[in-house]
């Protein structure tokens, strides 16, 4: 394989993660060795996930280099990785390792075992040239599909396939979602799933034109600017009794705060934003009871999921948005994401040499 894989590379690397944390691209960052089932992969491009936001503002811990949705090819493979992965193209997610033994596991959700290890919390990240894997978890890319088309279907499309998942059994063709947050990374693949892939009816709620668009384009049949004006109030006119369910994809708290009032009794809310660990959602537990509500979440998806939502992409239902920026563009982009600024999801072109 590639021989020329270099000591150091380059890497954005956030520095004093807190209120006033920065992320700082450096070009002497060790390049790291796979160990025992690990690969190493040289990246093309990685996604740039809204819930980065929170290693920067030091919500929790992460390692200093984060990013989850990252393309390459394997150029290196550890004792006892599968060397038929040596040479090929593969998804690097946020799920880096699962304990493959408890009941989650067990059930095909390694997504959410208690012991699983993350990419860019517990191990480096995405956003470097060359990331370490475990060869178990990553996602073959099939041919056909471009990587920068790929690369946000790793956190962003799996995810809500995840959320919108929880919805079958319970929600039929002509049924009313809401998607909170219906114009970013997350919440646009969402509703091309639910309206495309589902056959439910859309409103998507977020605010400004761009994302008006992007919601409108990708399936929604409304769209709600929630910064002009009483948003149950034109859900409740659009759905009569409110929406059958509700995906919060905005990490908002005010947006977790609306969601009982806007869907109607037996309604599920399902959880998908990270707003700060201390943040609870408001709800009386007699509201619960009273109107039947059930409210579930999702951490990203399974395996199975990951393959659905790539041959959703390869058929051409499911088309992220992407906007493709450099490298060098990572700190301006976070501090867009951090201000809701990004419509749709932004994916950088991972440099190929040391001074690229
Ligand atoms: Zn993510
Ligand atoms: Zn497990």
């Amino acid at each position: 394989m590639d021989l020329q894989i270099p000591l150091v590379q380059q890497a954005a690397v956030i520095e004093d993660p807190g209120p006033g944390g920065r992320i700082l691209l450096r070009g002497d960052v060790s390049v790291g060795e796979p160990g025992v089932h690990e690969i190493l992969v040289k990246l093309e491009v990685s996604g740039v996930c809204g819930s980065e936001i929170r290693a920067l503002l030091g919500w929790s811990s992460y390692t200093p280099i984060v990013g989850h949705e990252g393309v390459g090819i394997v150029v290196k493979a550890g004792a006892d990785a599968d060397d038929s992965l040596l040479g090929q193209r593969v998804g690097v997610k946020w799920l880096y390792s699962a304990c493959t033994q408890c009941s989650a596991c067990n059930r095909g959700f390694p997504n959410n075992c208690g012991r699983q290890l993350n990419t860019g919390r517990n191990v480096r990240g995405t956003l470097q040239q060359y990331v370490v894997a475990d060869s178990r978890f990553v996602t073959r890319i099939p041919d056909g599909l471009a990587s920068e088309v790929a690369a946000p279907l790793l956190c962003a499309g799996l995810t809500m396939m995840g959320a919108i998942s929880k919805l079958d059994g319970q929600l039929g063709p002509g049924d009313w979602l809401v998607i909170s947050g219906s114009g970013g990374g997350l919440g646009h693949i969402g509703v091309q799933i639910a309206a495309k892939v589902k056959g439910f009816r859309v409103i998507g709620i977020d605010s400004g034109e761009e994302k008006r668009k992007l919601s409108i384009e990708s399936g929604a049949s409304e769209f709600i600017d929630f910064a002009e004006g009483n948003v149950e109030h034109r859900v409740k006119e659009i759905t009569g009794e409110g929406a059958h369910a509700i995906v919060v994809v905005s990490g908002s708290e005010d947006a977790f705060r609306a969601s009982p009032l806007l869907v109607r009794n037996m309604g599920i809310i399902v959880c998908v934003g990270l707003p700060a660990n201390d943040f609870n959602i408001p709800i009386p537990a007699s509201l619960c009871s009273a109107r039947a509500l059930s409210i579930t979440g999702v951490a990203v998806g399974s395996e199975g999921q990951m393959e659905e939502i790539l041959e959703h992409a390869l058929r051409g239902d499911i088309q992220p948005s992407i906007q493709i920026l450099d490298f060098h563009d990572i700190p301006q982009i976070l501090d867009q994401l951090k201000l809701g600024g990004v419509t749709g999801r932004v994916v950088v072109r991972i440099p190929s040499g040391i001074n690229s």
